[in-house]
């Protein structure tokens, strides 16, 4: 049989063209030369996850009332561990029956929002540089991203009051993420005050990212959106496991806040996936129930690296960010490069996986990012071999 050209939709043939394919061949072609690379790329906790929510995976996995379908909104077990930690995290009271929505990871529900509530023709407000499921997923709904600059001079804070009024008025859903993925910015309750205003005054649905809330440094905890007053009528927080338990594998994570926003999400949900295995559910209650336990360990761990890596960057004269919270590292490129070719130069030269700044929206463009999701003896050899391999052409 000859078949037919099997045509994608033109959702998918419209999305950008995937940034990291590049590296990805010069990565494979270092590897296959032998090279020893050092993959500073992938925002991947590189540590297992603790072994006492492991045993109880374990324990749970043997429960035969887990094999069957899970309940579409999560175990309400599960519910009330998240309302439990966000009141002891946040001092944020939820409802864990109609305020706490269970997710296949944060990044499912960030994708599946604006299916929910953004109509063809609607603007999202989109951080740039930025997470690329916050695009996608308003693109996917047939919305339109209206890119808000996050840049140094603003504190990589978006300026609300620089977004031209016919967007605002055509805006329906906003997307904020901090601490930020890419930058490592961290946002204040005075910034999260504003775009509770900001939401009020044009009725746009908030839906803030912070996935990176127990990943911070010298004891400086980030705030909840929700300690905001009144940010539980305008949006919800998307959280995660993934990160604060070294749990990416596992798939869980869940969205809080304003119970219409979660019941829309919701019904977008009951219609596609089956929500997420009660095993995994009865493990992520033991991750929780730990409170600070576990997760102070694996803070305390990047905090080492980041003073192995940080110092070593400025002393051979790299412009680095603070590093206050999440894994990045958001260096500044040194001129005449661009956010590819340094990246490049580096592999190149040094074996050092980085991701270009581009990859994350225009914005981006100037910078690399790294992580510290390696052993510290590799960021210290990272700024040997960085040393030694220069920073001109
Ligand atoms: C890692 C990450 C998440 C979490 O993704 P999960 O699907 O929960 O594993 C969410 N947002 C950002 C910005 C991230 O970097």
């Amino acid at each position: 049989m000859a078949g037919f050209p099997i045509e994608p939709a033109s959702r998918i043939k419209t999305l950008p063209p995937y940034l990291f394919a590049a590296i990805d061949e010069m990565k494979q072609k270092a590897i296959a030369k032998g090279v020893d690379i050092i993959n500073l790329g992938i925002g991947d906790p590189d540590l297992p996850t603790p072994a006492p929510i492991v045993e109880r995976m374990r324990e749970e996995v043997g429960n035969a009332r887990h094999h069957q379908y899970p309940s579409y909104e999560g175990m309400l077990a599960f519910r009330r561990a998240v309302a439990d930690w966000y009141k002891w995290r946040f001092g944020v009271v939820l409802d864990p029956d109609a305020e706490v929505l269970t997710l296949i990871g944060s990044k499912e529900g960030i994708g599946h929002v604006p299916l929910a509530f953004v109509d063809p023709g609607d603007v999202v407000l989109v951080p740039s540089p930025g997470y690329p499921v916050y695009p996608v997923g308003t693109s996917f709904a047939g919305g339109t991203s209206y890119f808000m600059p996050i840049t140094k001079a603003n504190d990589y804070l978006p300026d609300l009051a620089a977004v031209p009024k016919d967007v605002a008025r055509k805006a329906k859903l906003m997307f904020l993420n901090y601490p930020n993925n890419p930058t490592s910015a961290t946002a204040g309750k005075d910034f999260f005050k504003r775009v509770v205003d900001f939401a009020q005054e044009h009725r746009i649905i908030v839906c803030h990212d912070a996935a990176y809330s127990e990943i911070y440094y010298d004891g400086r905890k980030p705030p909840s959106f929700l300690e905001i007053e009144g940010a539980k009528e305008v949006g919800v927080e998307f959280h995660s496991l993934s990160k604060t338990f070294n749990m990416t594998g596992w798939r869980i994570g869940f969205a809080v806040g304003n119970r219409q926003v979660l019941a829309g999400l919701g019904k977008v949900k009951s219609n596609l996936d089956s929500g997420v295995f009660q095993a995994v559910q009865g493990a992520g209650i033991a991750a929780l129930e730990s409170k600070d336990v576990l997760a102070a360990d694996i803070r305390s761990m990047y905090q080492e690296r980041r003073d192995v890596l940080l110092p070593g960057l400025k002393r051979i004269g790299l412009e680095v960010e603070p590093l206050r919270a999440a894994f990045y590292v958001w260096i500044t490129v040194p001129k005449p490069f661009t956010s590819a070719s340094f990246t490049a130069h580096i592999l190149e030269k040094a074996g050092i996986v980085t991701t270009p700044g581009n990859g994350f929206g225009q914005a981006g463009e100037g910078y690399i990012r790294m992580t510290v999701c390696t052993k510290k003896e590799r960021l210290a050899e990272t700024v040997a071999r960085l040393e030694k391999a220069g920073l001109t052409p």
